[in-house]
């Protein structure tokens, strides 16, 4: 029974935008932005395009929000997608039931997983994976018998959700506002490996010296080795500003991890199933066998959502001692939900047969190479990334790199103009960020940047025009 695409759906868009405005509390709403001007509705998307209510076309170069690795919209992904909901919709997987997709897929990370991670627990996305890390660490640091191995070690500007515990882990100073409480006694951030912004007289290999430096200090100011459970790390850090850390940092840490029988937990949410061209990067990409990874986004690629913690076999050992009559007393009602691993199933089979990680190794040189032109721009500070994952910073000012004054917004203001030219790029304070489905081609790059520098430009004619440049 193939599917074909339906014809879109009708909606009155004038009620749902007051349904949203009086109903729909939006992740990261801006109360005072949102009440003026509400929430631009989306109808309907295929491959990199969405589509809006007024029927304007966007080319969508964030990718959805870094999750829309194979593209929207694929016949045979909702083929996939019924096919389970039809034959077994939902099945308990508490204690001792499972079902073929969540086996299958279990097994399928695990071959594609490095070394010796051969184990998944499945949640509902990113957030939840890094709280079950966070649960498992503990579980397994007491299982132990260290019981005083609690210490979680993070750097400032990470992002690893939104859950209570991965948002402590998590360093990005406007997600710890006063009003929020957070893990404060056991969570502790480092600085952010940013070369860009490395003190003065530093050079890469003096600045990397300096963050491993700090963390052996951070181990011995929290009591030593006895006292630290693990250590957090995007492999390149996403929202916090697409950090590509300077050679040598990752391994570096890495081992200093290893000499000390901490766990390295590497979130790869963003970085896994293709965005930098490999099914996960820190083996591949960064030479690092981490304990844990984080998986979610591009695992379904957003047509469900679904997230993975991948551990290795020495921590599953610990857990599964014989006699121990141990149990992880942890679980979501949805993990392993049979459609949601249907769906990462069919999406995996794609990647592999379209060879997306292919075009990505292969496209993303000349992406990379593209934005970086813009950097002769007067406010364009740094273009950066790897591959299918780049930003774009701003600056008032190229020499010092002193960054426009936050309430102007300048990230946002560019990607108005982008908007209004059909492409969407995300806006984080002064930074817009790109991560667009993995089977994008040239044309698209070339259209990406040449939209990107009328925008810019625009954005410093309003500037100046407002006297402000
Ligand atoms: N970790 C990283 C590195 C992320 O980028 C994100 C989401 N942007 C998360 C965790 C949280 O994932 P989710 O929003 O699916 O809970």
């Amino acid at each position: 029974n193939a599917i074909n695409k339906p014809t879109v759906k009708q909606y009155d868009y004038d009620k749902i935008r007051q349904q949203d405005k009086a109903h729909f509390l939006h992740p990261w709403q801006v109360f005072d932005v949102f009440r003026e001007e509400g929430a631009l509705p989306i109808v309907e998307g295929s491959g990199n395009h969405i589509v809006d209510a007024d029927g304007k076309r966007y080319f969508d170069a964030v990718g959805g929000l870094w999750c829309n690795n194979i593209g929207l919209g694929r016949v045979e992904m909702a083929e996939a997608i019924a096919q389970q909901a039809l034959q077994l919709s939902y099945a308990n997987p508490f204690v001792d039931m499972t079902n073929a997709p969540a086996a299958e897929l279990a097994a399928k990370l695990a071959e594609l997983a490095p070394g010796s991670i051969n184990h998944v627990f499945f949640s509902c996305g990113g957030s939840t994976s890094v709280d079950t890390a966070f649960r498992l660490i503990h579980y397994y640091q007491n299982c132990r018998g260290k019981h005083d191995k609690k210490h979680i070690i993070s750097r400032i500007n990470a992002y690893h959700g939104s859950t209570y515990a991965a948002m402590s882990i998590g360093g990005k100073p406007g997600d710890h506002p006063p009003e929020f409480d957070f893990i404060k006694d056991t969570i502790h951030h480092l600085s952010y490996p940013n070369f860009y912004r490395a003190p003065a007289g530093m050079d890469e290999q003096q600045f990397v010296d300096h963050l491993v430096q700090e963390f052996e200090d951070k181990i011995a100011e929290l009591g030593g080795a006895d006292k630290v459970a693990a250590f957090f790390a995007e492999p390149v850090m996403g929202a916090g500003g697409v950090i590509v850390a300077p050679e040598g940092y990752l391994k570096r840490m890495h081992q200093i991890c290893k000499d000390n029988d901490i766990l390295y937990v590497s979130d790869e949410v963003v970085t896994a199933f293709g965005r930098l061209g490999h099914w996960f990067a820190s083996k591949e990409r960064f030479d690092i066998q981490p304990d844990i990874i984080i998986s979610a986004k591009g695992l379904t690629s957003g047509y469900q959502p679904l997230g993975a913690t991948l551990f290795s076999d020495e921590i599953f050992a610990v857990l599964d001692a014989e006699g121990s009559d141990r149990c992880f007393a942890h679980g979501f009602t949805y993990s392993g939900h049979p459609v949601a691993c249907a769906a990462a199933l069919k999406n995996i089979e794609i990647m592999e047969r379209e060879q997306l990680l292919g075009n990505v190794k292969e496209i993303g040189p000349y992406f990379e190479q593209q934005l970086k032109t813009l950097e002769d721009l007067p406010i364009v500070g740094q273009v950066r990334g790897i591959n299918f994952m780049q930003c774009v910073e701003y600056v008032a000012d190229k020499e010092t790199k002193a960054l426009f004054p936050e309430a102007l917004d300048i990230g946002k203001r560019v990607s108005n103009h982008a908007d209004a030219r059909g492409l969407i790029t995300r806006a984080i304070v002064h930074l817009n960020v790109m991560s667009p489905a993995l089977t994008m081609t040239r044309k698209d790059v070339d259209f990406i940047v040449s939209t990107l520098r009328e925008s810019i430009e625009a954005t410093m004619a309003d500037l100046r025009a407002e006297g402000l440049l």
